[in-house]
């Protein structure tokens, strides 16, 4: 499906970026337009791939480019004040081309956290396209703050939008690697598991015809209804002899040689599908209760079958107890891959959420405790104990 993807703070123009660039390597056609907004002049001259007239910065007057530290009410106020230049960047999308828009941001900081949000609100009273949010948690190293920005930014953003995919940093981080180096790794492995399941709809015109291709009306009804959703992925190599069948089969002409190659294929993709929903989700949760879900099988057509994807489909509705299970391929003629994709969308049953807003409230009044107190001492140490000293005026 074709999407206008908007960035908000350093994460989620980094994101968007590698969006841009994975499109371009990959001609998978999902990006239609892209645009970066920060509050941080440097975070935007940074990026490399979208388009330097869609990067917007906001908040110039209160912040002068240096960004908003980490205050997300402060990001949230920008974006009301400067949405008119926000939408000046959307302004120059041709709407009527695109199937939703995304905007991306990480929860945790301050621009992308508090106008994020703000954000969703004006695009679903403008546009009546629907406007997804991917929302990323921080890492419970982080600290404090972020945790408490990322649930009240989370409570926020869910309500704007009609559906929010998330992302969750704190299980996908490795040890012993440089934030940067770590960023990298995730930010690639977000794109990929996102950008298989949004080219899955833009399949089609041209592209190979498979038995069940997935249509971007299929992604669309599954995030429908809103709700936080996250997605699973797994994969694996595969022989990609795109001249049809096996050689040893074309030789003999055999139906046996066929047979096999079915079995194998159709046992392929079960596995596949169990590992992608059982493995880490982007948002870990009980997979369990999930309202809809939606089963992409990525790679070359003769390693796809029907077959498999029923069975698969079928599996999952067993897991999750939803009726609303679709499923379908996304033939890639000149992949050596074959992947499943599997989206779950409407999950309640999510731990990790209620953590967050347990650490978050435990902050919150930390903080509000230690403001008081600061604010006593101050007092005590600016003050004479017997009050004789008079200020000046
Ligand atoms: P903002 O610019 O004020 O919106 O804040 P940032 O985007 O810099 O940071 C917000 C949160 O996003 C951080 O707390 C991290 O959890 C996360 N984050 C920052 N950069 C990246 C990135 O490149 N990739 C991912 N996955 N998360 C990031």
């Amino acid at each position: 499906m074709k999407l206008a993807m908007i960035g908000f703070g350093q994460a989620g123009g980094k994101i968007v970026d590698k969006f841009v660039e994975y499109d371009k390597r990959h001609d998978s056609g999902i990006v239609r337009a892209a645009v970066a907004v920060n509050t941080a002049k440097a975070d935007l001259m940074g990026l490399e791939h979208i388009p330097k007239d869609q990067r917007v910065l906001i908040g110039q007057s209160r912040v002068k480019g240096h960004g908003v530290g980490a205050d997300n009410e402060l990001g949230a106020e920008v974006a009301e004040e400067d949405i008119d230049e926000v939408q000046g960047a959307i302004d120059s999308i041709p709407v009527h081309e695109i199937d939703a828009f995304l905007v991306v941001a990480g929860l945790g900081g301050g621009t992308g956290s508090g106008g994020s949000p703000v954000l969703a609100k004006h695009l679903q009273r403008i546009y009546t396209e629907p406007v997804y949010g991917l929302g990323i948690l921080p890492g419970s190293d982080e600290g404090g703050i972020y945790t408490l920005n990322a649930a009240r930014s989370f409570q926020t953003f869910v309500r704007e939008v009609d559906n929010l995919l998330v992302f969750d940093n704190d299980a996908w981080r490795k040890t012993g690697e440089s934030v940067q180096g770590g960023y990298d790794e995730i930010n690639e492995e977000i794109v990929t598991r996102f950008g298989v399941l949004f080219g899955a709809g833009e399949i089609g015109q041209g592209g190979e015809v498979a038995e069940s291709v997935v249509d971007s009306s299929e992604i669309i009804n599954t995030l429908a209804g809103g709700g936080v959703s996250t997605v699973g992925y797994a994969s694996e190599t595969v022989e990609n002899d795109s001249s049809g069948g096996g050689l040893l089969s074309r030789l003999t002409g055999g139906d046996e040689e066929d047979d096999l190659d079915t079995a194998h294929t159709t046992n392929r993709i079960t596995s596949l599908v169990r590992k992608a929903a059982l493995g880490r989700l982007t948002l870990p949760c009980e997979i369990e209760g999930a309202e809809r879900a939606l089963l992409v099988m990525a790679g070359p057509p003769r390693h796809l079958n029907r077959k498999g994807i029923e069975r698969g489909r079928k599996w999952i509705e067993e897991q999750t107890g939803s009726m609303e299970v679709r499923g379908g391929d996304y033939p890639i003629t000149d992949s050596n891959r074959v992947a499943s994709v599997i989206l779950l969308s409407g999950v309640t049953n999510v731990p990790r959420i209620k953590e967050l807003q347990q650490v978050a409230i435990e902050a919150q009044d930390n903080i509000d405790d230690i403001r008081e107190e600061s604010e006593e001492n101050l007092e005590n140490l600016i003050n004479d104990d017997e009050d004789e000293l008079e200020s000046l005026f």
